[in-house]
């Protein structure tokens, strides 16, 4: 087991690889949720190593199934279309992952509010980016936030109090990491899924050896932290932004203001939940080095901002983080 500090998985905004040590890696790389998935576990028994990944898959892909907005028949397209005011109720599992919704953007102060869909939709950043003029951009700012759903905790149910729609680019990723962590138990495996890493199980004492990427050149690592339980998530402008006449479009929007964000390096977040990571990343991203060290300062939350300066990278760390991952060394 302790051969697998040679993993190395390269956490890029959102490209990813992983080499397995010498045989005793099982692995599959597929692609789902819209972006490339790297699944590994080590175990000597191929078979049986397998046989861990195709359950890890199967949570995975009834994820993608429930939550993804790119098919008409999943949970979350159905609560996007329901009609106002009308109560939609969520199973118990998707109310599980709504708490924790709820709970991250109240506490981040509303950085992270996955109800912008329709102000992502207006500035088309899930296509070729467009800037909305004045009155679209204000009637997709009056259709965004999550105020527009009220959720009824005890029934399970929300009810949408306008033309408002989720978009989970920030927080499924996460759920989907959480829900293998609750199937696969005691067993060690690793998936990088976009990007964003969790690993769990009996795992080596060494942890998985995880790149965090330069944040201008997602391909070039940019330093390295021992991985030994949890979630890395990294949220990053390079390999996914849009420029529309001359006019950089992020794709992480701040909610309080209704505009792209306008931090240009990436932020790094290790959470023990992958949902709480997931959401952090976006909402320190929105936040900037400055406010965002403060707020995860002052909440204990593990974060590294990684600051483009003067042809450089500038490392802006959270005690936390430094208190998990040690000496930290960029190149
Ligand atoms: P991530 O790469 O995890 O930071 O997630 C970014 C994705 O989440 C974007 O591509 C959008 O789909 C969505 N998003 C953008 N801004 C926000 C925000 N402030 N809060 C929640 N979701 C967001
Ligand atoms: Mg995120």
């Amino acid at each position: 087991m302790g051969r697998l500090t040679a993993l190395l998985v390269v956490v890029a905004c959102c490209t990813a690889s992983a080499d397995g040590p010498r045989g005793e890696l099982v692995t599959r790389d597929v692609y789902l949720m819209g972006t490339r998935a790297r699944l590994a576990t080590p175990d000597p028994t191929r078979e049986r190593g397998l046989a861990t990944l195709a359950t890890a898959l199967d949570v995975l892909e009834r994820a993608e199934r429930e939550l993804s907005t790119w098919r008409e028949s999943s949970a979350i397209s159905a609560l996007n279309r329901h009609p106002v005011g009308v109560p939609w109720h969520a199973g118990p599992t998707l109310c599980r992952t709504f708490e924790e919704v709820w709970r991250w953007h109240a506490a981040s102060g509303g950085a992270f509010d996955p109800a912008i869909g329709r102000l992502l939709a207006a500035w088309d950043v899930h296509g070729d980016g467009a800037i909305p003029a004045p009155p679209a951009r204000a009637r997709a700012s009056a259709a965004s936030g999550l105020a527009l759903l009220a959720f009824d905790r005890t029934k399970c149910t929300l009810t949408r109090q306008g033309d408002v729609a989720i978009d989970v680019g920030a927080f499924g990723k996460g759920e989907a990491l959480d829900r293998i962590e609750a199937a696969l138990g005691n067993v060690p495996w690793m998936v990088d899924l976009g990007g964003q890493i969790s690993v769990g199980g009996v795992g080596p004492q060494e942890g998985w050896t995880v790149a965090i990427a330069h944040p201008c050149r997602r391909d070039q690592p940019y330093l390295h932290v021992q991985l030994r339980d949890g979630s890395l998530a990294t949220s990053g402008g390079s390999e996914r932004d849009i420029t529309v006449d001359g006019i950089r479009i992020s794709h992480i929007f701040d909610p309080r203001t209704g505009r792209p964000a306008s931090f240009d390096g990436s932020v790094s977040v290790w959470h023990r939940s992958g949902l709480a990571a997931d959401a952090l990343s976006t909402a320190l991203f929105v936040m900037g080095p400055e406010e965002g060290l403060r707020w995860a300062e002052s909440r204990g939350i593990a974060a590294i901002y990684l600051i483009p300066e003067h042809g450089t990278v500038r490392m802006a760390v959270s005690p936390a983080f430094r208190n998990r991952f040690g000496r930290l060394q960029g190149n």
